[in-house]
């Protein structure tokens, strides 16, 4: 039903998978989740977070973008960091108990 009137309304609808799709264990961060290399999460005070998985900045975030620039945060020694745990076998923590990382999201 959702389905049906997201697309009549041309709305993008993303929902978890009913029959999950779990990762094999080999397969790279990347590939499970690309999402800190196309966008952040920003707190109602502007700190950057990888997600929405994230959901609140106490769990993890990189620093805030509306006291120190987009460009400044998005390019900074965390988020590069993040990013390359993320590509690694030995991802972040928050991500290695994440539902898009396993693969059942
Ligand atoms: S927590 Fe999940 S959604 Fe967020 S960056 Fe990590 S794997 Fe991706």
């Amino acid at each position: 039903m959702a389905r049906a009137v997201a697309e009549r309304l041309g709305v993008a609808l993303r929902l978890p998978n009913l029959t999950p799709r779990r990762q094999a264990s080999d397969v790279p961060g990347r590939k499970r989740c690309d999402w800190p290399w196309r966008g952040a999460y920003i707190s109602y005070d502007g700190r950057a977070m990888p997600c929405c998985m994230v959901a609140t900045p106490d769990r993890i975030h990189f620093g805030n973008m509306a006291e120190e620039g987009v460009a400044a945060i998005w390019n900074n020694a965390a988020y590069a960091a993040f990013r390359k745990a993320l590509s690694s076998d030995m991802p972040p923590q928050v991500c290695s108990s994440c539902a898009v990382y396993s693969g059942t999201f």
